[in-house]
């Protein structure tokens, strides 16, 4: 049972991944002296200039612990209680979120829309806005988009600027949740603003937690007329780190040499790798090729519990989809190939 020693790695999230050591190292940096609390020192100030720089648009940044508050922080500066929010139906806001949106936008309701690969669509966002329009129905307000998306899919640029440009048409801003942002860029191959402002993206969610960081992500307004007192929607949501410095020098870490996109670029490797070994194994099947860092692979009935007896972890948490794999930035080939053994071993009982 390969993956029994605390030490081993897992393919259940790139969240179970630690930290990486260009992140580390920075933490390890700002750890000299003391230096003022609530982001008023020089890492933050650089953090902040490196994303203005990567992005290459005077951009408002902040902050925050994680995701959740990132996403619902985000979309409560852009909504009020009576509008309502668009996303796809297998969204994190929507579906992993345990309603942050809503609560701490007092009420602003979500409402979901199917789409291929867990992707919202023009038709989708145009849909939901105008089959009602009287006083009854809370007024559509913003289209909140993942990239990378749950389903492991990527938007590419043309596809973002197609539902940016429909918000825009019908009024609504645009919230991009880039929980792996990095990976699609990777994917991609193309510069972060094309993926983000350039296509109509008013605010990002850029995350750094997943890409290789303890924790962390930045709250991203293009549109700066849509921060206006985000610092106290922060302060008050408790995301108001007092030792701002370390919350800001990973980002350092990363920005300042490539590394997120190098780590990106390396899960998504590994996805691809992992995707080709399972393909090769009689009884799994290996949905679509990946785009960023997850697998999808249908087992048949009792196996994945049988690959979990052997020590591994992972989701079948998107109902339909199978099970999930996923890569992080520390994945090696020999975790990949530990894993493809004890998955044809699992095989091998199940069908004798
Ligand atoms: C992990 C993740 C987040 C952030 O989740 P937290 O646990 O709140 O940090 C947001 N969106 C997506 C798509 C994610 O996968």
């Amino acid at each position: 049972m390969p993956p029994a020693s605390p030490n081993a790695r897992q393919l259940a999230s790139d969240n179970y991944a630690g930290i990486c050591p260009e992140a580390l190292a920075a933490m390890q940096e700002a750890n000299s002296g003391h230096a003022p609390g609530y982001g008023d020192d020089p890492w933050t100030t650089e953090a902040a200039d490196l994303l203005r720089g990567l992005f290459e648009t005077d951009c408002d940044v902040y902050f925050v612990f994680n995701g959740t508050a990132a996403n619902s922080l985000a979309l409560a500066s852009l909504t009020r209680s009576y509008h309502s929010v668009l996303c796809h139906e297998t969204a994190h806001v929507e579906t992993d979120e345990c309603g942050a949106p809503e609560f701490f936008s007092n009420g602003t309701k979500v409402l979901t829309m199917a789409g291929p690969e867990g992707k919202v669509t023009p038709a989708g966002v145009r849909h939901l806005v105008e089959k009602r329009s009287d006083i009854h129905y809370p007024k559509p307000k913003v289209v909140s988009v993942t990239q990378a998306t749950e389903q492991g899919s990527v938007y590419t640029p043309a596809e973002l600027r197609a539902v940016g440009a429909t918000a825009r048409d019908l009024g609504l801003r645009v919230h991009m949740d880039g929980a792996r942002f990095a990976n699609a860029v990777a994917a991609l191959g193309c510069h972060p603003a094309d993926l983000s402002w350039r296509a109509g993206v008013d605010v990002l969610c850029f995350g750094g937690t997943k890409n290789g960081m303890a924790l962390g992500e930045a709250v991203v307004f293009f549109d700066r007329s849509l921060s206006a007192e985000f610092a106290y929607r922060c302060k008050q949501a408790g995301q108001l780190a007092s030792k701002m410095r370390f919350l800001a020098a990973p980002w350092v870490g990363m920005l300042r040499d490539g590394a997120w996109l190098r780590h990106a670029a390396r899960a998504n490797a590994q996805a691809r790798r992992l995707h080709h070994l399972l393909a090769a194994i009689p009884g799994a099947t290996p949905r679509r090729s990946p785009q960023a860092n997850s697998v999808f692979v249908d087992l048949p009935p009792g196996v994945a519990d049988a690959v979990r007896a052997r020590g591994w972890r992972f989701y079948d948490f998107i109902a339909g989809a199978g099970s999930r794999l996923m890569t992080a930035w520390d994945t090696t080939d020999a975790d990949l190939e530990a894993f493809a053994t004890d998955l044809r071993a699992a095989l091998g009982a199940a069908i004798r």
